[in-house]
């Protein structure tokens, strides 16, 4: 599951409340029971069976979070090695290559960012120091040209009253000014961009209100999809500080009247590009249906094969998280901020617990055993179930494991761009994303059988409806929690997960998930927390409905409407 941008920079700040866990002495206090949820750190592969079984996704998960995976981050040499390990597995169990030229992989159009030094700001003879007088923000897609440009004084963002018309921003660098209370942590870029869409550039006044380790963060090298060449130039976005602002206009900014015009610029910042070392595939792979007309239609099933790497600064594995257990629950969803004095007693009584049953371990591989690496397995599964059943689904089924989710959703959104079987040929899309956990002390209301269901009547009410009713056929009960599909639920987990690059193509959609839990994004999220159980109960569940989906005998009805496939994601 991908993590919401906005607070990605506290989470830095954050591991030091975790260190001062890590350095804490041990106190005896009540030991809870949690030697009931340790399973050995490590696992003797047995060969996969066409069933699926609890034993068999231990096989493969102990394998896919390994640490020698080094956390399958994006375009790194560890990402590679999971990666292969799927096409590998989709190759022994005879599957039909789906990615590019007959291959397994379709190749994600990636590129390395970093900011051209030959490039500047400039307006006549001053100019501009970057990372001093202004920040470059790096676009979705290419940046418009700010040479020859006239500056115009756009307004103060979060006061609209203020703010000069759109018509009046077309091809003018536009500086806005900034209040505390319009910025969170910056101004929302794609809210700035979409308000004035023909100016040739943006200068937000704002630089001051971004904290240090942000700054410092927009400054490192980036990754993006490389623009697609067909696509719009976006007006290039800068922050500015205030006194890079009043030379631009010309006149101190807090006095300056909305659509006053300021300096003409001559010279515009740019990034450059060039390819990733290492590339970001998305894993593509086919059963065929056994129905001649149906065949050419697809049930997607699909999970990400990314995590989020590794960190140079080790801690103590066990004091993370038993610190995360008290004052973190959801991992990084949950705020970082220091134990009080009663949660600190808590936290050291199960860490004392934990040390009894072990010793001490310092981690720095954030191993992704259920994001996403349960549900990568799954998808695994599901296909080998399938591969050796004898009587083959009518529609086809189309497995995907997606690259750069935790980056952006790219490898969905790739795919669903550069569909590799025709886009309106995919009937429903089934998304799986943490599927491993769910238990009663992960979440609340959890236990056997707990899932959330996200997204399944957003489209189609026939597919939410298809669901329950599969849901019955199992063998044991589901306790279905639709509760974070809510309409602006604050975890908005509709807009997080690969899922929803298909739903805006009007594609029905199932998100499966047993939810966040205390190792979400840690370093502790690893294969002996998962309940392998509970991922074969969900893995089931799926593959069945997959079966349903590609048996009716008519396409699943779109009944809801379908959203702007390139407006942004509301849940
Ligand atoms: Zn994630």
């Amino acid at each position: 599951m991908r993590f919401t941008a906005l607070v990605a920079i506290c989470a830095i700040a954050g591991s030091a409340a975790a260190q001062q866990a890590a350095t804490t002495p041990v106190e005896v206090g009540p030991p809870p029971n949690w030697d009931v949820l340790l399973r050995p750190r490590t696992h003797s592969a047995t060969p996969t069976t066409a069933a699926i079984t609890a034993a068999d996704l231990a096989t493969r998960l102990y394998i896919f979070a390994d640490d020698s995976m080094q956390g399958r981050l994006l375009a790194t040499p560890g990402n590679v090695k999971g990666v292969d390990y799927i096409a590998s597995e989709v190759k022994r169990m005879g599957l039909i290559p789906m990615g590019d030229d007959g291959s397994y992989f379709q190749t994600v159009n990636l590129v390395d960012r970093t900011f051209d030094d030959s490039t500047r700001l400039s307006a006549g003879s001053t100019s501009f120091t970057p990372w001093t007088d202004y920040i470059l923000r790096v676009q979705g897609t290419g940046p418009q040209s700010l040479d020859g440009a006239r500056v115009i004084y756009g307004g103060t963002w979060g006061d609209s009253a203020s703010l000069i018309d759109a018509a009046a921003a077309a091809g003018k660098l536009v500086v806005l000014n900034a209040t505390p209370r319009g910025t969170t942590q910056g101004i929302r870029v794609s809210a700035v961009i979409r308000r004035f869409p023909q100016a040739a550039g943006i200068a937000a006044a704002a630089m001051e209100l971004i904290p240090p380790q942000m700054q410092q963060a927009l400054r490192r090298p980036s990754q993006s999809l490389k623009q697609d060449e067909a696509a719009a130039a976006l007006p290039t976005f800068l922050y500015v500080t205030k006194r890079t602002a009043s030379a631009l206009l010309g006149a101190p900014i807090d006095s300056a009247k909305p659509g006053a015009l300021g300096v003409t610029i001559s010279s515009t910042p740019r990034f450059k590009e060039r390819p990733v070392e290492y590339p970001a595939r998305n894993v593509v792979a086919m059963i065929p249906g056994s129905d001649p007309k149906l065949r050419n239609e697809f049930v997607a099933i699909g999970a990400h094969n990314d995590h989020i790497g590794f960190n140079h600064e080790p801690v103590d594995h066990d004091s993370l998280r038993a610190f995360n257990a008290v004052v973190r629950p959801g991992g990084e969803d949950d705020a970082p901020r220091p134990a009080t004095a009663d949660e600190m007693l808590r936290v050291r009584a199960i860490l004392d617990s934990l040390r009894r049953l072990h010793a001490p371990r310092r981690d720095s591989i954030y191993n992704g055993a259920d994001d996403d690496g349960s549900g990568t397995v799954a998808v695994l599964e599901i296909a080998e179930a399938l591969a050796s059943a004898p009587v083959k689904p009518k529609r086809s089924i189309l497995f995907i494991w997606h690259a750069g989710e935790e980056e952006g959703l790219w490898g969905s959104e790739y795919f669903t761009d550069h569909p590799t079987v025709p886009r309106d040929s995919i009937v429903t899309e089934l998304n799986i994303d943490m599927i491993g956990r769910g238990r009663a002390d992960d979440v609340k209301g959890g236990g056997p059988g707990y899932v959330q269901l996200i997204g399944s009547r957003r489209l189609s009410t026939e597919l939410g409806d298809l669901v329950e009713s599969v849901a019955k056929t199992e063998p044991m009960p589901f306790k279905f929690d639709y509760q974070y599909d809510a309409n602006g639920h604050p975890q908005q987990y509709y807009c997080r997960s690969d899922h929803y690059e298909y739903a805006r193509y009007g594609i029905p959609i199932v998100f499966f998930s047993t939810g966040g839990h205390r190792d979400y994004h840690q370093v502790t999220d690893e294969p002996q927390y998962i309940d392998y159980d509970q991922l074969a109960r969900v893995s089931s569940l799926v593959r069945d409905v997959a079966i349903r989906a590609a048996n009716i005998d008519h396409r699943l009805v779109v009944d809801k409407h379908k959203p702007d496939p390139h407006g942004q994601c509301v849940q």
